[in-house]
């Protein structure tokens, strides 16, 4: 055995020596250096060939040619990138984590038939705390392995959303349901608001990955007086609000009914502008709601998969960048997309808006490529910290692979990213300086462990939604 592992040992030695950037005589020690063939900032500096990522305690340090960075910093770790790509990591701004549980359980439904007829009664029979820990677990899984670094989400329970989010080591905006009626975590709307204000209590400002939110389901299952209370609870923490807004033509319908408005003036009029929000779906705003959302700066956020597979409709995406919304791309619940694969959001925001405006020049390769990145991080609030890769913004990026024959060859990094590449090119996932995938592998879930776990659940799920 000694003799066979002397060897091994030694080309492990001579492998460390090699790695890029161990130049002893550079001042600056770093934890960790992330190397690229090609590193897309998607800050001002754009595409750096042979580039690398300096970081030191969860923060980018600098952002450069991989000569330059290797001269000025010494790595306690570096991670090649040999025909890769860098980039910030993708940012998910509008799901529903732990309906991963749920995927395939109703399919090819309306809306409103899907929510009260299916979604809701499963919800109530069968989510508890231990459901949205595994299930989000599962739902971080899928994201982690495909690329996804932040997220919104709208649960219940968020208490087992920040437990699941703080072990696997993704960045997370967490937003309890608000919901009028009864919910798996609440008996009405009185006391799911009290959840969601207990959790701001005891989340705000305890860890710099988790910003606790406020998420009022949507204005049709939550009366004015509810939003007003929501309101203020965000206000009163300092949180943002989550919300789906104008997501169908019910609720257009409903608001114009019920408050003589639509609903985004709804939400202007009672003040629910002066927190954050960010606002899912918006497919059916008027021009006049576009220019509120601009000058509110709300967060929008589109979910391509979900409007087409609901046949919610097509939300005005070119107009609302035009006026200047900050718009970023969600998957909105695997329950309603069925998976969780940012890339393939990408893609679809680029094809259903050129097919629907019949024109090939909307929305470019590079604009969903930013609406994935610094435009969804600017949508859901945290655009001074995510999303571009520069000096001073927190370490969150991923490494996509160029090797796989499926991308050869190449000749534009961003065509490839927002047109060829899926989730299973991605191989190296960083958060906060913390390497949560290398090489494939989620490093910081117990794979086996939680299949088991997620079989269990699947197993009383079907007993009794598909009893035989
Ligand atoms: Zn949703």
């Amino acid at each position: 055995m000694r003799l066979t592992s002397l060897p091994l040992f030694a080309v492990l030695l001579a492998g460390c020596a090699s790695t890029p950037g161990a130049d002893s005589s550079a001042a600056i020690p770093v934890d960790l250096i992330v190397y690229g063939d090609h590193v897309l900032t998607m800050a001002e500096v754009g595409l750096i060939p042979d580039g690398a990522v300096a970081i030191d305690d969860g923060r980018i340090v600098a952002v450069d040619r991989a000569t330059t960075i290797n001269r000025k910093y010494r790595a306690a770790r570096t991670i090649a990138g040999d025909n890769k790509v860098v980039l910030p990591g993708l940012v998910n701004g509008h799901t529903h984590a732990a309906m991963s549980l749920l995927r395939g359980i109703a399919d090819d439904l309306a809306l409103i038939d899907w929510l009260e007829n299916y979604i809701f009664p499963a919800e109530v029979a069968l989510v508890d705390a231990d459901f949205v820990r595994v299930g989000t677990e599962l739902a971080c899984w899928e994201m982690i392995r495909g690329g996804t670094t932040a997220f919104v989400d709208m649960y219940y329970f968020p208490e087992s959303v920040a437990r699941a989010v703080e072990q696997c080591g993704l960045r997370a905006v967490i937003a309890p349901t608000v919901i009028d009626q009864r919910s798996p975590d609440a008996s009405d709307g009185v006391q799911s608001l009290e959840v969601a204000r207990q959790f701001a209590e005891q989340w705000q400002g305890r860890n710099p990955r988790i910003t606790p939110c406020v998420g009022a389901h949507a204005i049709y299952s939550l009366p004015q007086q509810a939003l007003e209370r929501v309101r203020d609870v965000a206000a009163e923490y300092g949180t943002p609000v989550c919300i789906h807004l104008s997501e169908s033509n019910y609720e257009v319908q409903f608001a114009r009914d019920n408050y003589q408005s639509s609903s985004t003036e709804l939400l202007e009029k009672i003040g629910l502008f002066d927190n954050h929000v960010i606002g899912a779906h918006v497919v059916w705003p008027s021009d006049t709601d576009i220019a509120t959302l601009a000058r509110q700066q709300a967060g929008v956020i589109h979910n391509p998969t979900s409007n087409m597979k609901i046949a919610s409709g097509v939300a005005p995406i070119p107009a609302m960048l035009a006026a200047g919304v900050p718009v970023g791309l969600g998957t909105d619940g695997a329950a309603s997309n069925n998976d969780l694969d940012m890339w393939e959001e990408i893609r679809l925001a680029a094809f259903l808006h050129k097919v629907s405006q019949m024109d090939p020049t909307v929305l470019p390769a590079m604009t969903v490529l930013e609406m994935a990145t610094w435009r969804g991080a600017d949508a859901i609030g945290l655009g001074g910290e995510i999303g571009r890769l520069k000096a001073g913004m927190a370490a969150d990026l991923i490494q996509v692979d160029l090797d796989d024959l499926t991308l050869f060859p190449v000749y534009d990094i961003a065509s490839h990213l927002a047109y060829v590449t899926d989730e299973h090119d991605v191989t190296t996932v960083i958060v906060e300086g913390r390497v949560l995938m290398q090489d494939r592998e989620v490093l910081t879930i117990d794979e086996s462990r939680l299949r088991r776990e997620a079989a269990g659940f699947a197993g009383r799920i079907r007993d009794r939604l598909f009893p035989q």
